[in-house]
């Protein structure tokens, strides 16, 4: 059935949860030519180091991806944990990269697309390290490191950030509205689609607009089905 468009992010793949790679494949399978467009929304990956350190996984998955894509578009938002996934392994999946912001119409509805972690102002430093991240001159010193030296950089922020994150409150981790109005205004949308805060679910904000939060896929998987006429959030049990 075409005519509608899917919604996931936050898969966190990873070499050690076979059964979250196995439910996307299947999930792929299952779509493959049925719908209009395809868009991951970030974080598809656990931890992404740089394209020339892929993993045996990520390779498999890159054939599947780009067989998938010769039959419907494919696009892909970079997340926190990926964000630097480059050119070439998107070329190598057939995904298109888009910008951080994406602003569309689907079926007639203004649409903004991103990961969502930019909306969690009130995380001063993650957001401090955010702005850092995105400087050119860090990606380009941090992409002429040796690959064992950057492996082990990958490392230690992913650990500082597990323990930095362990003592946040729920509301600094969640999306601050004031981020949220704001970019809604300057994109001037009805709907804005995001994940990273794993929380699933349709807020119905003011003057009707939407703001969708599709889940992560750590006990289950989460798509979200946009049709001219209907939006549907569902959960994908693990077989
Ligand atoms: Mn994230």
């Amino acid at each position: 059935m075409l005519n509608h468009t899917l919604f996931v992010g936050d898969l966190h793949l990873s070499a050690d949860r076979p059964d979250i790679l196995n439910a996307f494949y299947q999930f792929l399978d299952q779509i493959s030519a049925e719908c209009d467009a395809l868009y991951i929304l970030g974080d598809l990956f656990e931890v992404w180091v740089g394209d020339d350190i892929a993993e045996p996984f990520a390779i498999e998955l890159a054939a599947r991806l780009k067989q998938f894509s010769t039959n419907t578009p494919l696009y892909f938002i970079h997340g926190n944990r990926d964000f630097l996934l480059g050119r070439q392994y998107a070329a190598l999946a057939g995904m298109t990269l888009l910008p951080e912001v994406h602003r569309l119409n689907l079926y007639g509805q203004t649409t903004v697309l991103l990961h969502g972690d930019s909306l969690c102002t009130l995380d001063k430093a993650y957001q401090r390290f955010r702005w850092f991240r995105n400087q050119p001159w860090t990606k380009f010193i941090y992409n002429h490191l040796p690959k064992n030296q950057r492996v082990s950089i990958a490392t230690k922020l992913r650990s500082k950030s597990q323990q930095s994150n362990q003592q946040k409150s729920n509301t600094i981790m969640d999306v601050e509205q004031t981020a949220v109005n704001a970019l809604m205004d300057k994109t001037d949308v009805d709907l804005m689609i995001h994940g990273h805060t794993h929380r699933p679910f349709i807020h119905h904000l003011k003057n009707e607009r939407q703001r969708i939060v599709v889940g992560d896929w750590y006990d289950q998987g989460s798509v979200l089905t946009i049709t001219p006429d209907e939006i549907s959030l569902t959960a994908l049990p693990f077989r």
